[in-house]
């Protein structure tokens, strides 16, 4: 049986700022837990990563830094391939779309699309900014919010009162490239049809019904919208040179004109699966992975990134021609940090490299892995980041190795004891073993790793009750034999996990493996070679009277001190930003309400409620229709939250409910309730949570 050729690609970072927990969480960590696995288990796995290096933003990055774009790719991507190596991403190739490669791969992409007819040309008028003499995007234009009066409103959307924008609308525009005034120049570029196509895709998305419901709800939303004409070219110094000859012949001026970032960043994958091959001496090798038809192509991404990997992405590919099409694209909600959006401007991020120098890059690892966003948004606090590695990888994981090893060393010298008569219990757990690497490759398979590393959990967890129900302690002088059995079983269980975890952990697998003495277990990474596999966890490795290594501790906790300074760097540096931004504007409080009695509050009956169906309410832009289940029923509740929240910011949540409010009619929907809400000064809105069971009375 051959084994299953699988590509996978990660998002390509963009390279104007460091990586940080949120990156990794989205799209690094899974994909890399992913093609450890499937090398372990023999697959052929290519995986391809690399920086993101054109675009307006590092152009606006370098003009403010007073460099060149060139200067800020490098400086970032040299920091992410650092940085990702120490974290231990297994990365077959990291590339970059300023390479001659994708230079020349992105424009062929561009020419064989221009003669298959795939673009239409437009003139518009844009703005254009005077002192950097650059045409800019809506997104690099600033001005005041004719809706709300906002001063700081950008050129596609007034992001505190949500009103979609053009900078024709913005009360005095302005570049954010210079803060220069506006002006106005006519410019054609050249656009992606792709309203013409949606049938096609639709009918392509309707064989994909194994897709997360996040993504699948994401792409429904852009049908709903219906896909329009997309501008594939920019007016920029930086980046992939429309073809001239391409240009000239679609009558426009070639002058200045680059490829959009997001038509060039994916083409990134193939250029960057070209290089490999290329490195490799078998330079048109990655047809094999790109071309053929049984190829399992799959893109890791977070959900910010779902339109161009499900959508354009694959248009381009089939308007191309020749290329596979994804098998999946398991995009990840965000992580959120301390309970608060992450953001880089804000200085509200955690810097994996700083991260590393911290703590060992395993802990990290297992603390996000424990946290993914795979369903819904997710946070990351260095409260749980202790307790995961205190409570779990050091007490369960680590203890039950350590003291196994300890054990053997001390009192049967370091060899391994002979399995002797096994009784029902060491069967038992020997029949475990046999069990959990499909199980957990089944998990890893259909990314869901946060479920995989509970697996993975629950056999060292199997191995500490084991040992401590056997108690060899108590046999080791009454009946050698019988502890010498318990120490054989212990062992091999210890065997087991040093291959189980190695996609999840690989540098504390590796530390165990070295432990036992367990050589031959083929590497993780590229070029793993041959040897024990995935599989071959399922039956005993060890050998009676093989001698073990020197004993050693596989995971140390983390002390109070050492979380108290990542928060306190964490504060400093969200003040440090909020001191260079200026002060907050000022805005006013909620003026307090009249005084009522207890008895007036008496009368609320507030319940926790689990809300487990949320979706948008057609033909309403304000309501989001909710079933919340209260324990003793279930009940439909309307929220007119819909203008801030999506319905994945109520699914699954604990909420409050008004619960004898007297129900009433919206759209012609009943609504049995009411959702507590807290509002911020800038109107921000949140629901009001309660981890507890549904029914729960509130007071
Ligand atoms: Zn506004």
């Amino acid at each position: 049986m051959s084994e299953p050729r699988i590509l996978v690609t990660s998002a390509l970072p963009y390279a104007n700022g460091p990586i940080h927990l949120g990156h990794l969480a989205g799209a690094y960590l899974p994909a890399d837990v992913f093609c450890r696995y499937h090398r372990l288990k023999g697959s052929d796995v290519v995986y391809i990563c690399g920086s993101d290096e054109h675009g307006a933003a590092i152009v606006k990055r370098a003009l403010a830094d007073g460099v060149t774009p060139r200067e800020i790719v490098d400086r970032y991507h040299a920091m992410a391939e650092r940085d990702f190596a120490a974290f231990g991403m297994s990365f077959d190739h990291y590339g970059r779309t300023s390479s001659p490669v994708h230079h020349e791969t992105a424009t062929e992409f561009f020419r064989a699309m221009a003669a298959a007819g795939a673009f239409s040309t437009h003139t518009e008028e844009m703005p254009y900014d005077p002192e950097v003499q650059l045409i800019l995007a809506d997104r690099f234009v600033v001005g005041t919010c004719p809706i709300c009066g906002n001063p700081q409103a950008y050129g596609d959307q007034c992001e505190k009162c949500g009103t979609a924008l053009s900078p024709r609308q913005l009360i005095e525009p302005r570049s954010t490239m210079s803060d220069a005034a506006l002006e106005w120049r006519e410019t054609t570029h050249f656009f992606l049809p792709m309203g013409e196509h949606q049938a096609r895709i639709e009918a392509w998305i309707a064989t994909k019904s194994h897709w997360k419901p996040n993504v699948l709800g994401q792409i429904k939303s852009w049908f709903t919208l219906g896909l329009g004409d997309r501008a594939m070219t920019r007016d920029l110094p930086w980046g992939v040179p429309v073809p001239e000859d391409v240009a000239r012949a679609a009558g426009v001026d070639p002058e200045g004109k680059v490829l959009y970032v997001w038509f060039d960043a994916p083409i990134g994958y193939v250029s960057a699966t070209r290089e490999w091959a290329q490195r490799a001496g078998d330079p048109e090798r990655w047809r094999t992975y790109w071309q053929r038809e049984d190829t399992r192509l799959i893109h890791y991404i977070g959900k910010d990134n779902i339109v161009f990997h499900t959508i354009s992405f694959p248009l381009m590919l089939m308007l191309h021609g020749g290329y596979v099409l994804p098998e999946n694209v398991p995009a990840n909600e965000f992580l959120n940090l301390e309970g608060d959006k992450l953001s880089t401007s804000r200085g509200w991020a955690v810097w994996l490299g700083e991260a590393l120098e911290a703590f060992p890059a395993d802990y990290l690892r297992y603390s996000l892995l424990r946290t993914l966003p795979e369903t819904r948004d997710a946070d990351f606090t260095w409260a749980d980041f202790a307790a995961h590695v205190n409570n779990e990888l050091a007490d369960n994981f680590g203890n039950f190795a350590n003291r196994t090893i300890q054990f053997v060393a001390k009192y049967r010298d370091g060899k391994i004891p002979p399995l002797g008569t096994p009784t029902d219990e060491d069967r038992a757990v020997l029949a475990a073993l046999a069990e959990a690497p499909a199980k957990i490759g089944a998990l890893i398979d259909g990314h869901e790793m946060r479920a995989a590393i509970q697996e993975l959990m629950t056999v060292s967890r199997l191995g500490n009750k084991y040992f401590n129900d056997a108690a060899p302690w108590a046999s080791r002088d009454a009946d050698p034999a019988r502890c010498d059995t318990t120490l054989h079983v212990s062992l091999q269980v210890c065997a087991a996990l040093s291959i189980l975890a190695e996609p999840f952990l690989p540098f504390t697998a590796a530390k165990l493996r070295e432990i036992l003495r367990l050589d031959g277990v083929r590497a993780s990474t590229p070029g793993g070679g041959e040897g024990l596999g995935w599989d071959d966890a399922a039956r005993p490795l060890l050998r009676a009277g093989d001698p073990l290594g020197a004993p050693a501790i596989l995971v140390s906790k983390v002390d109070d001190a050492a979380i108290e300074a990542q928060r306190a760097l964490l504060e400093r540096r969200a003040a440090a930003a909020a001191a260079a931004a200026g002060p907050a504007p000022a805005l006013p409080y909620a003026p307090l309400r009249e005084t009522i009695t207890y008895d007036d509050f008496a009368k609320l009956d507030l319940r926790v409620g689990k809300v487990v169906v949320a979706e948008r309410v057609k033909k309403s832009k304000k309501l989001i229709r909710c079933e919340v289940d209260l324990g003793f029923e279930t009940r439909q509740i309307l929220a007119g939250v819909a203008e801030h929240l999506g319905p994945e910011d109520l699914l699954g949540r604990e909420v409050i409910v008004v619960a004898n409010l007297a129900p009433r009619k919206m759209v012609g929907l009943d609504s049995q309730g009411m959702l507590l809400m807290a509002e911020d000064r800038a109107g921000a809105l949140r629901p009001v949570t309660a981890p507890s069971e549904p029914g729960s009375t509130v007071s």
